[in-house]
């Protein structure tokens, strides 16, 4: 059993940009470090690789993109985003390539933010519990489209669309991994998260019998404090982050 303590998220930013797959990605914790960022004055957009259409068994992919894509941009509101940006690749069989890292590098040229974050790109979430295979392929591009970002040659057509290089992303930081390395305090934004989490209310209920509040609630406040005992006991969300 490890004790290390988690460091301090960097603070010396202004600009951040999450690169996710899916609606909701973010609001499974993240969004509480979220909400204390914007309330620092710092700007934060998000993008999604895909309106997460295929998430809802109940609902045709046709009918459910356009909700969950209201649901995104609602949930986002709480926490002061309002850049919400779709990429439109195809939920659930979202491919790791060239196609996904040019269109992530291309938003990362847009926005011009100095710290990336985007969701575990690894195997598990922890022993047991697999990961997604969506979740897998955006976090590796996302970290691969930092560098891709930079240079004018690996995506020429970027540059002909008027989107010049940028090469000011100095750091990844990677939400839900099972080997983080940093963390922010929950406190602040953790209200704001549990009322971010409730916008996807149709994609709560079809997924859980628990009342809505209690469970975003429930599931926010045992993850910010198992986090918080590596973090000098204050509820946190940890972030495993790269430096570039
Ligand atoms: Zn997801």
């Amino acid at each position: 059993m490890t004790t290390t303590q988690l460091q301090p998220m960097p603070t010396d930013w202004r600009r951040a940009l999450a690169v996710v797959a899916h609606p909701d990605d973010l609001e499974y914790g993240c969004s509480a470090a979220v909400a204390a960022w914007t309330d620092q004055g710092r700007e934060v957009a998000y993008v999604l690789a895909t309106r997460g259409e295929a998430g809802i068994d109940t609902l045709e992919p046709e009918k459910c993109g356009p909700l969950r894509e209201r649901e995104q941009r609602a949930s986002a509101a709480v926490v002061g985003v309002f850049e919400v940006e779709f990429l439109d690749h195809k939920d659930g069989v979202i491919e790791y390539g060239t196609a996904l890292r040019r269109d992530i590098a291309a938003a990362i040229r847009r926005h011009r933010p100095e710290l990336v974050i985007t969701l575990n790109h690894r195997d598990t979430w922890g022993q047991v519990a697999w990961n997604t295979p969506d979740h897998v392929a955006v976090g590796r591009a996302t970290l691969d489209a930092a560098g891709d970002a930079g240079n004018r040659w690996i995506f020429p057509e970027l540059v002909e669309q008027g989107l010049q290089p940028w090469d000011g992303v100095r750091w990844v930081a990677v939400a839900g991994s099972s080997t983080p390395t940093h963390a922010v305090d929950a406190t602040p934004g953790l209200e704001r998260a549990v009322r971010s989490l409730l916008e996807h209310r149709t994609y709560i209920e079809a997924l859980t019998d628990q009342d809505p509040q209690t469970y975003a609630r429930g599931f926010l406040t045992q993850n910010t404090e198992a986090t918080g005992e590596r973090f000098g006991g204050r509820p946190a969300v940890a972030f495993e982050l790269f430096s570039r």
